[in-house]
């Protein structure tokens, strides 16, 4: 494809280009842009820039369609009859012999606005310059053959990313990562560790969610949109504001009401909006972003080869089995006291994860996988500890609908956890509805099935014992029993909601990667590691390990 068939690149992604092939495929290939600290710093220096004489201008708008480029130059000032392209950079210069030199993409940068002005204006432009506010130094970069060739290169070279298929590896210098706003999306240093068990990784990974889930459970309440906040307005209550920043998701339980303006912005803000049934089902999720068309593409293309599926199948399995293995063990210990059932369903457990080791196909791994579930919640009451009411007792696994309020409560925290993987699953642009693991019977997203399996016994199935354990729960105000099914009261929701909350806040470490984090970023972490299996850097999903 010629230059003037082919959208035009960005001066900006040729910027990103020269800082690493990786990070201009993310951007324009990927779609993913997510602006740090340092990127909200830059843009407010642009804005404050004051424009010094009426033979400057700011915010320059220049595109040409022979280069194939497009941009928009901080400010373009005419000194002596030429213009001549300015930038502004928060950071300091590159010093070398006690001089002030442009960092390279910035170079390219200036001169690719250079070019691009001498198009707009027909006039020879031989210079550009960039100011460097941390060390405040203006430095002047020649707009030669030399550098000129370079745009055009790192114009070429972007187009041939633009059109392949495969990420570029990470950076060799991993110094860059440390400043990469998208190394938290990159995982440069899991990466590294993959492929070199000895490497001592830098923590770039963030540690805690950003924002907070917001669930309103009365039905009576009303949120709407007031300028950048959404309102929750509760009959005889205070109205409650949050601005559209603190909150990472909205989870609405029964029949509260949303305005449209309400639903605009939460999908204008990137806020999923999740409907939970009074009876505690998930029921349908409003997610903005179809996310990165390759990224799907590669997901579509991977998930429909069946060794893949089964492998992955199995090392899901396999992390579900062992880890209600290792709880087990845990809340039996020590060995000597642990009651023969727990024994009995730690061997088959153990059994089990040895079959699937060897499974041949899905059906094979389904198999082992349910009967590892079975022993592991067959032994639940055995988990309980005798004071806690003969109601909380488990009468096995039931669910659609649960028969008694131990089963009650698993269902309704696993809805919420189905939540959260799936605004995992969306946020990284991978399609929650191709799986590799269940089958799409059920309304219910099998990759979000497959990937939830991971951190059942950690996110929920921990918590909820030990709280039974605490005596925490009222088998009459929690709990709304008829013949037919158990589900929570008002008291009971807002007391699971509470304790899954505060689980997802809860710190671990992971045992392969090595520092610790929220189980809420260990979703986003799962997912990405996932999406990595696929995308030529393998070796890191479902690692992850009860201690
Ligand atoms: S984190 Fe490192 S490897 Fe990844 S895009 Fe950024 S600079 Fe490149």
């Amino acid at each position: 494809m010629d230059a003037l068939h082919d959208p035009q690149i960005r001066v900006m992604a040729l910027h990103a280009l020269e800082y690493c092939e990786r990070l201009f495929y993310l951007e324009e290939v990927e779609e993913i842009r997510l602006a740090d600290a340092d990127v909200f710093a830059g843009r407010s220096l642009h804005l404050d820039l004051a424009l010094e004489n009426a033979l400057e201008k700011s915010e320059v708008d220049l595109s040409c369609e022979t280069l194939g480029l497009v941009g928009r130059a901080d400010i373009i000032k005419k000194s002596n009859g030429e213009w001549i392209p300015f930038e502004h950079k928060k950071g300091a210069s590159r010093a070398v012999d006690n001089a002030h030199h442009a960092w390279p993409p910035d170079s390219l940068q200036v001169v690719a606005y250079a070019m691009l002005l001498e198009t707009k204006f027909g006039l020879p432009v031989s210079e550009g310059r960039i100011r460097y506010h941390r060390d405040n130094v203006t430095v002047r970069v020649a707009v030669d053959f030399d550098a000129r060739q370079r745009v055009l290169s790192a114009a070429a070279r972007a187009r041939l990313l633009r059109s392949s298929p495969n990420r570029p590896p990470v950076a060799d210098n991993d110094r860059l990562c440390l400043h990469c706003s998208l190394s938290p999306v990159c995982l440069p240093e899991e990466d590294r560790i993959a492929r070199n068990k000895n490497w001592s990784p830098i923590r770039l990974f963030p540690p805690d969610r950003e924002g907070r889930a917001i669930h309103v459970t009365s039905h009576s309440a009303v949120i709407r949109r007031s300028n950048d906040q959404l309102t929750i307005q509760v009959k005889d209550a205070d109205d409650l504001h949050f601005s559209s920043n603190e909150i990472d998701s909205l989870i609405l339980h029964g029949y509260p009401q949303i305005t449209t303006q309400a639903l605009h912005h939460c999908a204008y803000n990137g806020i999923p909006v999740h409907w939970i049934s009074a009876g505690g089902r998930y029921v349908a999720g409003l997610l903005a972003g179809a996310g990165s068309v390759q990224r799907r593409l590669r997901q579509f293309k991977a998930l429909s080869s069946p060794a893949l599926c089964i492998d992955l199948s199995r090392r899901t399995a396999r992390a579900k089995a062992e880890s209600q293995l290792r709880y087990m063990l845990r809340a039996t210990a020590p060995h000597q006291d642990r009651p023969r059932p727990c024994v009995l369903a730690a061997n088959s457990i153990r059994a089990c994860v040895k079959d699937m080791s060897n499974a041949a196909s899905l059906d094979e791994i389904r198999g082992c996988e349910g009967a590892a579930a079975r022993a592991y919640f067959d032994i639940f009451p055995e988990l309980i500890k005798n004071r806690a009411p003969a109601e909380m007792l488990p009468d096995g696994r039931t669910r659609r609908p649960p028969q008694d309020r131990f089963n009650a409560l698993l269902s309704f925290g696993y809805s919420l956890l189905y939540q959260s993987t799936l605004t995992a699953i969306v946020a990284v642009g991978l399609d929650p509805a191709v799986g590799y693991f269940h089958t799409p019977r059920s309304s219910a997203y099998p990759l979000v099935m497959d990937l939830m399996d991971l951190f059942r016994v950690a996110l929920w199935d921990i918590p909820l014992l030990g709280s039974v354990n605490r005596l925490q729960w009222d088998p009459a105000a929690d709990f709304n029993v008829t013949n037919a099914k158990v589900w929570l009261s008002a008291s009971g929701r807002k007391k699971a909601i509470a304790l899954y909350e505060s689980r997802l806040e809860e710190k671990w470490k992971h045992p392969i990667l090595d520092y610790s984090l929220s189980y809420y970023r260990t979703i986003e972490l799962e997912v990405r590691l996932l999406e990595k299996e696929w995308a030529g850097e393998p070796g890191l999903f479902a690692r992850g390990r009860l201690r």
